[in-house]
């Protein structure tokens, strides 16, 4: 049996991060499994689906890396949807109820006020053709409900909850589809985990009474339920599912320099039991990617601690890895020299710019000045080819007798314009002899 995952977005907005961390955890245990990952598109409702969104889904899971093996859209199996209630139908576990939006609203007050659960009374199960006859005839049409099997227990073996248990009795029978025929989410879903061999549903644990109900509807068509593993939400450092974290997704975590690997790595650990570490190789997070390791209390996304990750993984990304982003001109050596400096890649233009110039450098004292010429006439006598930052401060040190901050500072404000920054000794190549004999007679002039 090939294991199979699917993550199910509606596309009626962006992506958001608990979006993004649902997809992954789905895409790394189809991976580790030697799976497939689907990406089924739930745009049943056609007024809020936008191809917009569709196309900003595919563009964000690419980014990140998260390639589906197959794409499904459930706009296109309405027929099969029919074909299915259909069925459900003759089965007699679906059935016609005419409430209004009001009626069932007056119903479920009724029995809080009585202090009772408010669960459907299925009062639809008990009217007469004549009633029915009646309500058609006053215009009034159908809505759908899933009759639920009060006589079975609904229990299934979490892979990260353990074992769940659920009165149906306790539960109302789903509405499955509107009186204008559109469809509610939760049959069509059902339908689709059958016809498309998904071995394994992922996702929050909002969805899990949505389990229970779903269960039952495999059951009734026949087909036997997929395994479960239904993972704690996640929450900001504020402690709560936050709106920050409903509106943040991969544009603002662009705009902010956050690498994809950063957010993967990030991801896969919180609510784990594994540390986060800053891994930019997806490899070794599948390899250690297992439900048993969640834990149920709710994961908490740090903005700060993505931030670090961020820049521990930039400080490992290979040249090849960042070539297309990094100026024209840039090598793999510059690229190890600044590097080390980079909080994230946004930085890597002004760096750059250190080396290109133009730099702007500090007033100098008179005496600095004086260093400063000093300097440029023993730079002038440095052959290209030699150990320059070496050579030149060793024979400064000795000249004037300055040494440690008196010594480098002037250097390194007078050639980079900056009082900290990369090791000079690697800068200075990448300046080159002729740029920096320049900026030293500019400071000096
Ligand atoms: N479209 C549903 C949602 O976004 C899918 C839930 C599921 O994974 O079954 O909540």
């Amino acid at each position: 049996m090939t294991i199979k995952t699917r993550f199910a977005p509606s596309p009626t907005g962006h992506l958001h991060v608990g979006n993004i961390r649902t997809a992954l955890h789905n895409w790394m245990f189809a991976k580790k499994q030697g799976g497939l990952f689907l990406l089924r598109l739930d745009d049943t409702d056609s007024e809020r689906s936008k191809e917009e969104y569709v196309d900003a889904i595919r563009a964000d899971l690419a980014w990140l890396g998260l390639v589906p093996d197959e794409e499904q859209r459930q706009s296109a199996r309405f027929e099969r949807y029919e074909e299915q209630l259909e069925r459900l139908k003759a089965a007699g576990r679906v059935y016609p109820a005419y409430e209004t939006a009001q009626e069932l609203d007056l119903k479920r007050k009724i029995q809080l006020g009585r202090g009772k659960p408010p669960i459907y009374d299925r009062a639809a199960l008990d009217l007469t053709a004549e009633q029915i006859s009646a309500l058609e005839a006053e215009g009034r049409k159908p809505h759908w409900r899933f009759q639920l099997d009060h006589g079975k227990q609904i229990t299934w073996t979490d892979q990260i909850r353990g074992d769940q248990h659920f009165d149906p009795s306790l539960l109302s029978d789903p509405v499955i589809r509107r009186e204008d025929g559109s469809w509610l989410y939760m049959l069509p879903s059902a339908i689709d985990d059958i016809d498309m061999n998904i071995t394994h549903v992922v996702r929050g644990e909002d969805h899990v009474a949505n389990t229970a109900v779903q269960i039952q509807m495999f059951h009734a068509l026949g087909a036997q339920p997929p395994e479960f593993a239904h993972e704690a939400l996640l929450v900001g450092t504020e402690g709560k599912l936050s709106k920050r974290l409903g509106s943040l997704g991969v544009s603002s975590f662009r705009e902010k320099h956050i690498e994809p690997q950063a957010i993967v790595a990030l991801l896969a650990r919180i609510g784990t039991s594994d540390p986060v570490e800053p891994i930019a190789d997806v490899e070794p997070l599948i390899a250690t990617f297992d439900f048993a390791r969640f834990g149920r209390a709710p994961a908490r996304f740090d903005d700060e601690e993505l931030a670090q990750l961020n820049q521990k993984i930039v400080h490992l990304l290979d040249y090849a890895d960042v070539k297309a982003r990094l100026p024209e001109a840039m090598d793999s050596e510059a690229w190890a020299v600044i590097r080390p400096n980079l909080h994230d890649m946004g930085d890597v233009d002004q760096w750059w710019q250190v080396v290109t110039g133009p730099i702007s450098p500090p007033e100098f004292s008179v005496e600095d000045r004086e260093f400063l010429s000093m300097a440029h006439d023993r730079l002038e006598e440095l052959e290209a080819s030699s150990d320059l930052w070496k050579d030149l401060t060793g024979a400064l040190k000795e000249a004037t007798g300055r040494k440690g901050k008196s010594l480098f500072m002037p250097l390194r404000q007078a050639l980079t314009g900056l009082d900290h920054g990369p090791d000079m000794n690697a800068l200075l190549p990448l300046i080159g002899r002729e740029v920096a004999l320049e900026r030293l007679v500019n400071t000096i002039a």
